[in-house]
Protein backbone atom coordinates (compact mmCIF):
# COMPACT_ATOMS: atom_id res chain seq x y z
CA UNK A 1 0.00 0.00 0.00
CA UNK A 2 2.52 2.53 0.35
CA UNK A 3 3.63 5.40 -1.79
CA UNK A 4 0.50 4.33 -3.76
CA UNK A 5 -0.63 8.50 -3.29
CA UNK A 6 3.03 10.18 -4.13
CA UNK A 7 2.29 13.38 -5.84
CA UNK A 8 -0.90 13.74 -4.58
CA UNK A 9 -3.05 16.27 -2.18
CA UNK A 10 -5.96 15.67 0.08
CA UNK A 11 -8.05 17.23 2.80
CA UNK A 12 -9.53 15.46 5.50
CA UNK A 13 -12.01 17.31 7.49
CA UNK A 14 -12.77 17.04 11.20
CA UNK A 15 -8.75 15.52 10.99
CA UNK A 16 -8.12 16.54 14.47
CA UNK A 17 -9.30 13.44 16.46
CA UNK A 18 -10.42 9.40 16.25
CA UNK A 19 -11.04 8.70 12.75
CA UNK A 20 -10.53 11.48 10.72
CA UNK A 21 -6.70 11.44 12.34
CA UNK A 22 -6.20 7.65 11.33
CA UNK A 23 -7.22 8.45 7.96
CA UNK A 24 -4.94 11.49 7.60
CA UNK A 25 -2.07 9.15 8.66
CA UNK A 26 -2.70 6.56 6.65
CA UNK A 27 -2.74 8.91 3.93
CA UNK A 28 0.33 10.43 4.47
CA UNK A 29 1.78 7.42 4.73
CA UNK A 30 0.65 6.55 1.07
CA UNK A 31 2.60 9.63 0.27
CA UNK A 32 -0.19 11.98 0.05
CA UNK A 33 0.60 15.84 1.18
CA UNK A 34 -2.56 16.73 3.85
CA UNK A 35 -4.39 19.30 4.90
CA UNK A 36 -5.89 18.56 8.58
CA UNK A 37 -9.07 20.59 9.12
CA UNK A 38 -9.96 20.86 12.80
CA UNK A 39 -12.93 23.02 14.40
CA UNK A 40 -12.03 23.95 17.77
CA UNK A 41 -9.15 21.77 18.91
CA UNK A 42 -6.16 23.41 17.00
CA UNK A 43 -3.79 21.92 19.73
CA UNK A 44 -4.04 18.30 18.48
CA UNK A 45 -4.39 19.30 14.76
CA UNK A 46 -1.02 20.81 15.19
CA UNK A 47 -0.02 17.28 16.78
CA UNK A 48 -0.99 15.39 13.61
CA UNK A 49 0.98 17.87 11.38
CA UNK A 50 3.65 17.18 13.51
CA UNK A 51 3.10 13.56 13.71
CA UNK A 52 2.84 13.25 9.39
CA UNK A 53 6.06 15.70 9.33
CA UNK A 54 8.38 13.90 11.46
CA UNK A 55 7.28 10.71 9.00
CA UNK A 56 8.87 12.85 6.09
CA UNK A 57 5.50 14.22 5.01
CA UNK A 58 3.50 17.40 4.19
CA UNK A 59 0.96 18.39 6.20
CA UNK A 60 -0.77 21.21 7.45
CA UNK A 61 -3.58 22.12 10.06
CA UNK A 62 -6.73 24.59 9.14
CA UNK A 63 -9.56 25.45 10.70
CA UNK A 64 -12.93 25.53 9.19
CA UNK A 65 -16.67 24.93 10.57
CA UNK A 66 -17.39 22.30 8.10
CA UNK A 67 -21.47 23.61 7.74
CA UNK A 68 -20.28 27.02 7.26
CA UNK A 69 -19.95 28.17 3.22
CA UNK A 70 -17.60 30.22 3.08
CA UNK A 71 -15.68 28.51 5.74
CA UNK A 72 -15.98 25.74 3.00
CA UNK A 73 -14.55 27.74 0.57
CA UNK A 74 -11.57 29.31 2.58
CA UNK A 75 -10.45 25.80 3.67
CA UNK A 76 -10.47 25.13 0.06
CA UNK A 77 -8.33 28.19 -1.09
CA UNK A 78 -6.03 27.95 1.90
CA UNK A 79 -5.42 23.95 1.39
CA UNK A 80 -4.01 24.67 -2.20
CA UNK A 81 -2.22 27.76 -1.20
CA UNK A 82 -0.48 25.20 1.01
CA UNK A 83 -0.14 22.22 -0.69
CA UNK A 84 -1.06 22.51 -4.16
CA UNK A 85 -3.92 21.27 -6.48
CA UNK A 86 -6.68 18.86 -4.30
CA UNK A 87 -6.81 15.29 -5.34
CA UNK A 88 -8.40 13.55 -2.62
CA UNK A 89 -11.42 15.32 -0.03
CA UNK A 90 -12.35 13.35 2.73
CA UNK A 91 -16.01 14.61 4.13
CA UNK A 92 -15.02 12.85 7.58
CA UNK A 93 -16.95 15.36 10.74
CA UNK A 94 -19.94 14.16 12.37
CA UNK A 95 -21.29 14.62 15.76
CA UNK A 96 -23.74 12.73 17.95
CA UNK A 97 -26.34 15.03 19.94
CA UNK A 98 -28.08 12.18 21.32
CA UNK A 99 -31.72 12.01 23.17
CA UNK A 100 -34.78 10.22 23.54
CA UNK A 101 -36.77 11.94 20.57
CA UNK A 102 -39.84 13.20 23.38
CA UNK A 103 -36.97 15.26 24.35
CA UNK A 104 -34.86 16.14 21.68
CA UNK A 105 -34.63 19.76 21.10
CA UNK A 106 -34.72 21.42 17.78
CA UNK A 107 -31.17 22.89 18.41
CA UNK A 108 -29.91 18.94 19.06
CA UNK A 109 -31.61 17.95 15.31
CA UNK A 110 -30.35 21.16 13.88
CA UNK A 111 -26.58 21.17 14.80
CA UNK A 112 -26.01 16.94 13.77
CA UNK A 113 -27.89 17.59 10.17
CA UNK A 114 -25.70 20.79 9.78
CA UNK A 115 -22.77 19.34 10.05
CA UNK A 116 -23.29 15.84 9.28
CA UNK A 117 -25.49 16.67 6.51
CA UNK A 118 -24.65 19.66 5.18
CA UNK A 119 -21.24 19.83 6.30
CA UNK A 120 -20.55 17.06 3.83
CA UNK A 121 -22.83 18.63 1.40
CA UNK A 122 -20.41 21.67 1.23
CA UNK A 123 -17.52 19.60 1.30
CA UNK A 124 -18.56 17.54 -1.63
CA UNK A 125 -19.37 20.49 -3.36
CA UNK A 126 -16.35 22.51 -2.93
CA UNK A 127 -14.58 19.33 -3.98
CA UNK A 128 -16.11 18.52 -7.26
CA UNK A 129 -16.04 22.75 -8.05
CA UNK A 130 -11.83 22.64 -7.61
CA UNK A 131 -11.65 19.40 -9.26
CA UNK A 132 -13.47 20.93 -12.68
CA UNK A 133 -11.73 24.08 -12.34
CA UNK A 134 -8.14 22.67 -11.97
CA UNK A 135 -8.55 19.74 -14.65
CA UNK A 136 -6.92 16.40 -15.37
CA UNK A 137 -4.01 15.36 -13.44
CA UNK A 138 -3.11 12.01 -15.71
CA UNK A 139 0.37 11.66 -14.00
CA UNK A 140 -0.95 11.39 -10.17
CA UNK A 141 -4.20 9.82 -11.10
CA UNK A 142 -6.93 8.03 -13.68
CA UNK A 143 -9.61 9.93 -11.95
CA UNK A 144 -10.35 13.81 -12.33
CA UNK A 145 -10.84 13.74 -8.40
CA UNK A 146 -11.93 11.31 -5.57
CA UNK A 147 -14.42 11.94 -2.54
CA UNK A 148 -15.06 9.68 0.32
CA UNK A 149 -17.74 10.14 2.63
CA UNK A 150 -18.05 8.96 6.30
CA UNK A 151 -21.07 7.35 6.81
CA UNK A 152 -21.98 4.72 9.60
CA UNK A 153 -23.36 0.95 9.71
CA UNK A 154 -26.54 3.62 10.76
CA UNK A 155 -27.06 3.88 6.88
CA UNK A 156 -29.12 1.27 7.23
CA UNK A 157 -29.61 0.17 10.89
CA UNK A 158 -32.12 2.28 12.51
CA UNK A 159 -30.73 3.41 16.24
CA UNK A 160 -33.30 4.16 18.88
CA UNK A 161 -32.49 7.43 20.76
CA UNK A 162 -30.26 9.21 17.99
CA UNK A 163 -32.83 9.67 15.39
CA UNK A 164 -30.81 12.76 14.10
CA UNK A 165 -27.73 10.86 13.63
CA UNK A 166 -29.22 8.21 12.14
CA UNK A 167 -30.98 10.71 9.86
CA UNK A 168 -27.93 11.45 8.38
CA UNK A 169 -25.97 9.13 7.96
CA UNK A 170 -29.27 7.99 5.67
CA UNK A 171 -28.83 10.97 4.10
CA UNK A 172 -25.50 10.73 3.50
CA UNK A 173 -25.94 7.85 1.17
CA UNK A 174 -28.39 9.19 -0.98
CA UNK A 175 -26.53 12.65 -1.13
CA UNK A 176 -23.24 10.22 -2.46
CA UNK A 177 -25.01 7.74 -4.80
CA UNK A 178 -26.79 10.84 -6.29
CA UNK A 179 -23.32 13.34 -6.05
CA UNK A 180 -21.52 10.36 -7.91
CA UNK A 181 -24.06 9.54 -10.57
CA UNK A 182 -23.97 13.19 -11.45
CA UNK A 183 -20.39 13.78 -11.28
CA UNK A 184 -19.30 10.33 -12.30
CA UNK A 185 -19.27 11.27 -16.17
CA UNK A 186 -16.78 14.23 -15.50
CA UNK A 187 -14.21 11.38 -13.59
CA UNK A 188 -14.86 12.21 -10.11
CA UNK A 189 -15.14 9.37 -8.12
CA UNK A 190 -17.32 9.42 -5.04
CA UNK A 191 -17.66 6.85 -2.65
CA UNK A 192 -18.68 6.45 1.25
CA UNK A 193 -16.83 4.33 3.98
CA UNK A 194 -19.62 3.40 6.82
CA UNK A 195 -17.88 2.50 9.99
CA UNK A 196 -19.01 0.25 12.85
CA UNK A 197 -17.97 0.40 16.20
CA UNK A 198 -14.49 2.02 16.09
CA UNK A 199 -12.50 3.18 19.00
CA UNK A 200 -12.74 7.08 18.83
CA UNK A 201 -13.94 9.96 21.45
CA UNK A 202 -17.36 9.88 19.77
CA UNK A 203 -18.45 6.32 21.08
CA UNK A 204 -16.27 6.50 24.37
CA UNK A 205 -18.99 5.35 26.79
CA UNK A 206 -18.80 2.30 24.47
CA UNK A 207 -15.90 1.12 25.36
CA UNK A 208 -14.17 2.38 28.11
CA UNK A 209 -14.97 -0.04 30.57
CA UNK A 210 -14.99 -3.87 29.73
CA UNK A 211 -18.49 -4.08 30.85
CA UNK A 212 -19.38 -1.75 27.98
CA UNK A 213 -16.78 -3.37 25.73
CA UNK A 214 -18.22 -7.02 25.91
CA UNK A 215 -21.79 -5.83 25.52
CA UNK A 216 -20.87 -3.91 22.32
CA UNK A 217 -18.91 -7.47 21.08
CA UNK A 218 -22.46 -8.77 20.91
CA UNK A 219 -22.91 -6.86 17.60
CA UNK A 220 -19.73 -7.52 16.37
CA UNK A 221 -19.63 -10.67 14.88
CA UNK A 222 -15.66 -10.45 14.77
CA UNK A 223 -15.37 -10.37 17.67
CA UNK A 224 -13.00 -6.70 18.09
CA UNK A 225 -13.51 -3.66 18.36
CA UNK A 226 -12.62 -1.39 15.26
CA UNK A 227 -9.58 0.89 15.24
CA UNK A 228 -9.42 4.31 13.37
CA UNK A 229 -6.35 2.58 11.25
CA UNK A 230 -8.94 0.46 10.09
CA UNK A 231 -10.85 2.95 8.38
CA UNK A 232 -7.01 4.95 7.07
CA UNK A 233 -6.71 1.53 4.97
CA UNK A 234 -9.73 1.40 3.29
CA UNK A 235 -9.72 5.13 2.62
CA UNK A 236 -5.88 5.05 0.79
CA UNK A 237 -7.52 1.72 -1.25
CA UNK A 238 -10.76 4.01 -1.74
CA UNK A 239 -8.41 6.98 -3.05
CA UNK A 240 -5.92 5.39 -5.10
CA UNK A 241 -6.10 3.83 -8.55
CA UNK A 242 -6.64 0.15 -7.41
CA UNK A 243 -10.02 0.72 -6.76
CA UNK A 244 -10.71 2.93 -10.01
CA UNK A 245 -13.81 1.36 -11.43
CA UNK A 246 -15.39 1.57 -7.93
CA UNK A 247 -18.23 4.22 -8.08
CA UNK A 248 -20.87 5.19 -5.77
CA UNK A 249 -20.49 2.46 -3.67
CA UNK A 250 -20.80 2.39 0.32
CA UNK A 251 -17.81 -0.05 1.85
CA UNK A 252 -18.82 -1.31 5.39
CA UNK A 253 -15.90 -1.76 7.56
CA UNK A 254 -17.70 -2.77 10.53
CA UNK A 255 -16.47 -6.55 11.40
CA UNK A 256 -19.59 -7.82 10.57
CA UNK A 257 -21.95 -5.65 12.46
CA UNK A 258 -24.62 -5.39 9.36
CA UNK A 259 -24.81 -9.04 9.43
CA UNK A 260 -27.70 -9.35 11.61
CA UNK A 261 -25.39 -10.34 14.57
CA UNK A 262 -28.60 -11.71 16.79
CA UNK A 263 -28.68 -14.52 14.71
CA UNK A 264 -25.39 -15.77 15.43
CA UNK A 265 -26.93 -18.65 17.68
CA UNK A 266 -30.28 -18.42 16.78
CA UNK A 267 -30.06 -22.36 15.15
P1 LIG B 1 -14.61 12.24 16.78
O1 LIG B 1 -15.54 12.94 17.70
O2 LIG B 1 -13.33 11.72 17.31
O3 LIG B 1 -14.27 13.14 15.52
C1 LIG B 1 -15.19 14.01 14.92
C2 LIG B 1 -14.42 15.10 14.22
O4 LIG B 1 -15.34 16.00 13.58
C3 LIG B 1 -13.60 15.93 15.20
O5 LIG B 1 -12.29 16.11 14.65
C4 LIG B 1 -14.33 17.25 15.27
O6 LIG B 1 -13.50 18.35 15.51
C5 LIG B 1 -14.91 17.33 13.87
N1 LIG B 1 -16.01 18.27 13.79
C6 LIG B 1 -17.11 18.33 14.57
N2 LIG B 1 -17.88 19.38 14.19
C7 LIG B 1 -17.24 19.99 13.16
C8 LIG B 1 -17.51 21.11 12.35
N3 LIG B 1 -18.63 21.83 12.52
N4 LIG B 1 -16.61 21.46 11.40
C9 LIG B 1 -15.49 20.75 11.21
N5 LIG B 1 -15.18 19.66 11.93
C10 LIG B 1 -16.04 19.29 12.90
O7 LIG B 1 -15.46 11.05 16.15
P2 LIG B 1 -15.06 9.95 15.06
O8 LIG B 1 -15.55 8.67 15.58
O9 LIG B 1 -13.66 10.07 14.61
O10 LIG B 1 -16.06 10.37 13.88
C11 LIG B 1 -15.62 10.71 12.57
C12 LIG B 1 -16.71 10.34 11.58
O11 LIG B 1 -16.90 8.92 11.59
C13 LIG B 1 -18.08 10.94 11.90
O12 LIG B 1 -18.73 11.33 10.70
C14 LIG B 1 -18.83 9.80 12.55
O13 LIG B 1 -20.22 9.90 12.39
C15 LIG B 1 -18.25 8.63 11.75
N6 LIG B 1 -18.43 7.32 12.40
C16 LIG B 1 -17.78 7.00 13.57
C17 LIG B 1 -17.96 5.74 14.13
C18 LIG B 1 -17.26 5.29 15.38
O14 LIG B 1 -17.52 4.17 15.85
N7 LIG B 1 -16.36 6.05 15.94
C19 LIG B 1 -18.83 4.82 13.52
C20 LIG B 1 -19.49 5.19 12.37
C21 LIG B 1 -19.28 6.44 11.81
Amino acid sequence: MQNKLTGQTALVTGASSGIGTGVALALARAGAAVAINYHSNSQSADEVVAEITAGGGRAVALQADVGQPEDVARLFEKTRDALGDIDIVIANSGIQRDAAVVDMTIEQWRAVLETNLTGQFLTAQAAIREFLRRGPRPEVSRALGKIICMSSVHEVIPWAGHVNYAATKGGIAMLMRSLAQEVAPHKIRINAIAPGAIRTPINKDAWSTPEALEKLMKLVPYKRIGEAEDIGNAAVWLASDDSDYVVGTTLFVDGGMTLYPGFEDNG
